[in-house]
């Protein structure tokens, strides 16, 4: 049986397009321009795989990074989406923060990596690259993770971090008989 509501978190540094994809996957809408400090719970049903799903998304802004209010979001969510651009190897590096600190949370309860898809963004601005694919496949690989790369704006590869992210749930939720 699948759980009736799947939370899921997104993490990154600012600008590197979190509500962005939220909310093409949300709303379908592109937003050129988006409050940087808006911090919101989205929901949205979906079917995946011939199964209908509640998820709930919680797209993070914040200035403070860690807190005890977010650890508690990380305690009570089941899936990761962690987010760089590809064109800026520092919102690359900030995600080892990001990771560090949900391994740290959720150890107590999984073995392993929880769930959880790494993903490059802005993948339509090729010319600004700064972070290869290759970089981002390797970090997954290393994390035991999905690795994407996507463009919220030409609304490539957005579905699939949430379909991604909700089979890995549903494995995990399969290995511990939950
Ligand atoms: P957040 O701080 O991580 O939530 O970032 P936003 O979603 O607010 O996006 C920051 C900026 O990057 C905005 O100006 C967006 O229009 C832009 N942006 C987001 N995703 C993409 C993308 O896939 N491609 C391009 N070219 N710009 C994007
Ligand atoms: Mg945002």
């Amino acid at each position: 049986m699948p759980l009736s509501e799947y939370k899921l978190c997104v993490f990154g540094s600012g600008g590197v397009g979190k509500s962005c994809l939220t909310m093409q996957f949300v709303q379908r809408i592109f937003m050129p321009r988006y409050d940087p400090t808006i911090e919101d719970v989205y929901k949205k049903n979906v079917e995946i795989d011939g199964q209908q799903y509640s998820l709930e998304i919680l797209d993070t802004a914040g200035t403070e990074e860690f807190s005890a209010m977010r650890d508690l979001y990380v305690k009570n969510s089941h899936g990761f989406i962690l987010v760089y651009s590809i064109t800026s190897q520092a919102t690359f590096n900030d995600l080892t923060d990001f990771y560090e600190r949900i391994i740290r949370i959720k150890d107590t309860e999984i073995d392993g990596t929880p769930p959880l898809v790494l993903v490059g963004n802005k993948s339509d601005l090729e010319d600004e690259r700064a972070v290869g694919r290759q970089i981002g496949q390797e970090l997954a690989r290393r994390w035991d993770c999905t690795f994407l790369e996507t463009s919220a704006k030409n609304l490539l590869n957005v579905n699939e971090i949430f379909f991604d992210l909700v089979r890995q749930i549903n494995r995990t939720a399969v290995r511990h008989g939950s």
